[in-house]
């Protein structure tokens, strides 16, 4: 019997839209935490440290990695991304589901260290609504968008490692989903 929390890995190609999917699950359920990363990009305007990342130099990030503090790093688009391992532990153990949304390289780290966690891959309905939505999100270079779009193409090819592929269509079929899937994982017989 245990009463720990899941540990969930949401990985998608940027711009699929897992952000709002995150908020919007979030908003519906008190239980879910969410792990803000450490990054050693640059924010973006309306990004506050803490928030959505922690934003670090690299020689802090490494020293942190180096540290073993992270549950897994890997770097993506030039930049470095890690998961602080302390919050994690502490809410899992408090039965609260964490949500970790990374990309592929550090969802395998995750998958490995930790074979309970549940893995769950957002495909967007076509690589040409992925483009049209980097695009409209205006965060990006042209040379960002590319680099994404290659970077998408890749990842796609990882969905076949996760337990759970969802299709962000609406925001709200995909969060209906991914709240069936939490449900699901709660009630299988190994966990309980
Ligand atoms: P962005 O720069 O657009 O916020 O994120 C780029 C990619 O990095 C996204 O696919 C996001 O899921 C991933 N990412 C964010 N945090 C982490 C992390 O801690 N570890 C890993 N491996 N990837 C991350």
């Amino acid at each position: 019997m245990t009463n720990e929390g899941l540990l969930l890995i949401l990985s998608g190609p940027s711009g699929t839209g897992k952000g709002t999917v995150v908020k919007n699950l979030m908003a519906g359920d008190p239980s879910i935490r969410f792990s803000v990363s450490a990054t050693t990009r640059a924010p973006r305007p309306g990004e506050t440290d803490g928030k959505e990342y922690f934003f670090l130099t690299r020689e802090r990030f490494h020293e942190i990695t180096a540290d073993g503090k992270m549950l897994e790093n890997a770097e993506y688009c030039g930049n470095c991304y890690g998961t602080p391992l302390t919050p994690i532990l502490e809410w899992t153990a408090q039965g609260l589901d964490v949500v970790l949304d990374i990309e592929v390289q550090g969802g395998a780290q995750v998958k490995q260290k930790r074979p309970d966690a549940v893995g769950i891959f957002i495909l967007p309905p076509s690589l040409q609504e992925l483009e049209h939505r980097l695009r409209q999100r205006g965060t990006e270079t042209e040379e960002g968008i590319r680099g994404r779009l290659q970077a998408a193409r890749r990842e796609i090819q990882a969905a076949v490692h996760y337990d759970y592929i969802v299709i962000n269509d609406t925001v709200e079929s995909a969060v209906a989903q991914i709240q069936a899937i939490i449900h699901a994982e709660k009630n299988k017989t190994s966990r309980n």
